[in-house]
Formats: C-alpha cells, sequence, structure tokens
C-alpha cells in the first residue's frame, strides 16, 4: 500500500488506482500524428508504478525510446460516481506535477496493431509525483507547467491549454468508473515529448509551488 500526504497536513491517503488522460493538449496530439479526441482517452497505471520526486527511473531493457511527459495530478478526495459539476470540483483534494513516463517504441508497435498499449505505460518507477499540495492553498489552473532535461527547457506551457479541464476529467472518468479516495488522475501532457537515456536528470515543475527531479538510471 503506498500512502501519500498534503504538505502541511496530517491527513493520509491510500493511493488507489492511477488514471490517466491522453492527448489533452491540441499540440502534444499534433506532435505524435494523432487527431484531436472528442472525449477524454483514458488509461491507467499500477500503484506499482508509483515513485516520488527524488526516486530515481530505471530503464528497461526492453525498451529503446523512454520518453517524459509532464502532468499537472489531482489527488482525489472522496469517493464519486456521475459526478456533477459541484461534485467533480469537491472530490479534488490536492494537486501535484508528475510524469506519466512512457515507452513510445512499444507504444507504437502495440498502436500499430490495435493492440492495448498497457505495457508501455506500467514499468516501475513510470509515474513519478512531487509532494501534494492543498486546493485550497493555490489553484493551479492557469500555471505554467514545464520540464528539463539535464537544465534544457524541453516542455513549456501552462494548464489553462488543456483540451478537457479538471472539472470536465473528473465527470467523464466518474461516469465509468467510481474514483475512489486516494485515487490520482494524471492529466495529460503539452508538446515537447522526447527521448531520456541513462544518466539524464529530470527536473519539473507546476508554477512556483511544485518541483520535482528524477534520474534515469
Ligand atoms: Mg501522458
Amino acid at each position: 500500500m503506498k500512502k501519500l500526504k498534503i504538505r502541511d497536513t496530517e491527513e493520509e491517503f491510500n493511493v488507489g488506482k492511477i488514471v490517466c488522460v491522453g492527448r489533452n493538449y491540441v499540440k502534444h496530439a499534433e506532435e505524435l500524428g494523432n487527431e484531436v479526441p472528442k472525449f477524454p482517452i483514458i488509461f491507467l497505471k499500477p500503484v506499482s508504478s508509483l515513485i516520488q520526486s527524488g526516486e530515481k527511473i530505471e530503464h528497461p531493457d526492453y525498451s529503446e525510446e523512454m520518453h517524459h511527459e509532464v502532468e499537472l495530478v489531482l489527488l482525489i478526495g472522496k469517493d464519486i460516481k456521475n459526478a456533477n459539476d459541484n461534485e467533480a470540483e469537491e472530490a479534488i483534494a490536492g494537486y501535484a506535477v508528475g510524469l506519466d513516463m512512457t515507452l513510445r517504441d512499444l507504444q507504437n508497435q502495440f498502436k500499430s496493431k490495435g493492440q492495448p498499449w498497457t505495457l508501455a505505460k506500467v514499468f516501475d518507477a513510470s509515474a513519478v509525483v512531487s509532494d501534494f499540495i492543498s486546493k485550497d492553498e493555490v489553484d493551479v489552473t492557469k500555471e505554467k507547467i514545464y520540464l528539463k532535461v539535464n537544465e534544457e527547457l524541453k516542455q513549456d506551457s501552462t494548464l489553462d491549454k488543456m483540451i478537457f479541464n479538471n472539472i470536465e476529467i473528473i465527470k467523464f472518468i466518474s461516469s465509468k468508473m467510481t474514483l475512489e479516495k486516494g485515487d490520482l488522475i494524471f492529466t495529460g501532457t503539452p508538446e515537447g515529448v522526447g527521448k531520456v537515456v541513462k544518466g539524464d536528470k529530470i527536473s519539473a515543475g507546476i508554477g512556483d509551488n511544485l518541483r520535482l527531479e528524477t534520474e534515469i538510471t
């Protein structure tokens, strides 16, 4: 069981499922040659894939192309099903910056065969999160989101460019599966994704409040 806390609070959350949104920025959909979706594209990561800022990512030896994807992460604070706008808003307990690390070569192979790309997304340490801050502390919805590899800026956007906002994402997911306290939602990455190799150091952030660091080994 993995546990999370919100910065400066005592309440602990047992992490449940990790729900991820694909193609939530127009320019990222375009850079991978994908259509801009009419509904959020949803996939899952197991809790075993989760690490925190400061821990390292071991590069799987069965992939030649691991990509970074920086994303806003939502922490769900209550159980909800078929949420309306209000319930969706109230269900967000906190925010983090996260990495949805992706084995792009495997993903492309699976996509070309029409097969699920689960194995491109579930390896150990493929989900990285920073500290969480309380939603009541900061409104992050218009903040900058960025990622650097070895101090070079690779991804640089703002959260208001998300195609589906936090409320729309939560409403959509909760209409298909119950969201439970402790679940995480990775809300999709802006353009600028790219390959990382062993030895690379990644830093990423949202605004001035959320920051993470990791290294590929
Ligand atoms: Mg992603």
